[in-house]
């Protein structure tokens, strides 16, 4: 008989559902017709007003509103934010104890840092304790929410994180440092990079840089792109990619540039893995996912951004490990793709290989392996 799998995430930014779904593809590349999975979002579709309206308030909160943010998420205010969880908490459990009863899980995986509390509030008040185990979606900055002591599992990508789990009070047998739960396509070798330069209607000999405003095609893309093309047009080297993501005006008004270079205009792409195997460095904010699968094809990053709190850790993560830099402002970035493209293109190659050997291309599929093993020991 199929085991049930129920995923616990919310879409307060891209990378909760991404994750949630990897691990989805993951069970069933691995253990085809074994699980039957579900993913639910949890604060939309199963807390009461005005909770489920938390993840429209994310985009407000992360880019209009980053003092807020940081009050939420400031080392000196966690106190705060964990006050707010466990009120949100024990309003909200009674309906999780109900999708508990109702998905009837053999185990739960939570891909998000709200979910640990009220789900033990659940179990507790359901006197059922189900394997649970917490895989964080964050790269090295993380909310202490995300740990909590009880679960059977945590899985982590960063030695930063391992340090919080160990601090939550975590034994070392239940923390497993794998990496970001990325989508399988990402442990795929890519198809030869002629090939693929050919299918995406790139140019094949000039030097891509890639640049992508996560899901939503948030931040100063369309001012970095402009800025590219002159840069690089004057180096006389180079051409661009751009993935707006869902943000359909951009998209519209950078295909209308007269381009001095060769120009590739994308809306959302789902074969990101294969644009990434086919440039030559990145620029995007400091999103987790994003730079995962940057370091899995070897592409320096330069970031351009980050979001106060989570996303804060993984400018030094990238910096501090010599694969790429940190730069606001778009005319600068220009310089240095240029740079990097021209006389600096040995030190593009050394950022290159070190990306290449921090990435964890089998991530998914260590941790589904793993959290298999959890279910056979409870079930045992
Ligand atoms: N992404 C994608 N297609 C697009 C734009 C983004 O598949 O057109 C994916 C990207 O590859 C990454 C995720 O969206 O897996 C963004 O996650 P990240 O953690 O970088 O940022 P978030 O949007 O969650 O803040």
């Amino acid at each position: 008989m199929q085991q049930r799998i129920l995923i616990l995430m919310s879409d307060t930014g891209g990378g909760h559902r991404a994750s949630a779904q990897a691990l989805k593809a993951g069970f069933d590349e691995r253990y085809p017709g074994r699980f039957a999975i579900e993913i639910i979002d949890v604060i939309t579709d199963y807390l009461p007003w005005p909770l489920n309206q938390m993840p429209k308030a994310y985009p407000f909160l992360s880019n209009d509103a980053p003092w807020l943010w940081k009050l939420l998420y400031g080392n000196q205010t966690h106190g705060l934010s964990r006050t707010l969880s466990q009120v949100g908490s024990r309003l909200a459990v009674g309906r999780i104890s109900q999708a508990f009863e109702q998905h009837a899980p053999d185990l739960i995986i939570s891909v998000h840092p709200l979910m640990q509390v009220v789900s033990f509030l659940a179990m507790a008040q359901m006197q059922r304790r189900i394997p649970y185990v917490t895989v964080v979606t964050d790269l090295t900055t993380a909310h202490p929410l995300w740990f909590h002591p009880q679960v059977d599992a945590v899985y982590v990508a960063s030695d930063n994180t391992y340090a919080m789990a160990e601090h939550a009070g975590l034994p070392a047998d239940r923390i497993h440092l794998l990496g970001l739960p990325i989508r399988p396509a990402f442990a795929q070798p890519p198809r030869p990079r002629p090939e693929l330069r050919a299918a995406l209607g790139m140019a094949q000999d000039e030097p891509a840089v890639l640049l992508i405003g996560g899901g939503e095609g948030i931040g100063p893309v369309e001012e970095i792109a402009r800025r590219c093309n002159r840069a690089l047009g004057e180096s006389g080297a180079g051409q661009i990619v751009v993935v707006c993501g869902r943000n359909k005006a951009m998209q519209e008004r950078l295909a209308a540039l007269d381009w001095a270079i060769p120009a590739a205009i994308n809306g959302f792409v789902d074969n990101m893995q294969e644009w990434m195997a086919a440039c030559d460095c990145i620029v995007t904010k400091a999103g987790p996912g994003t730079i995962a699968e940057a370091l899995i094809c070897g592409l320096p990053i330069i970031l351009s951004g980050f979001i106060p709190g989570q996303e804060e850790g993984n400018v030094p993560y990238v910096v501090d490990n010599g694969v790429g830099a940190y730069i606001e402002e778009p005319a600068e970035i220009a310089a240095t793709v240029a740079r990097w493209f021209g006389p600096q293109r040995d030190a593009l190659s050394g950022m290159s290989e070190r990306a290449r050997s921090m990435g964890h291309p089998q991530a998914t599929f260590d941790i589904v392996n793993s959290i298999v093993g959890v279910l056979e020991a409870k079930t045992a």
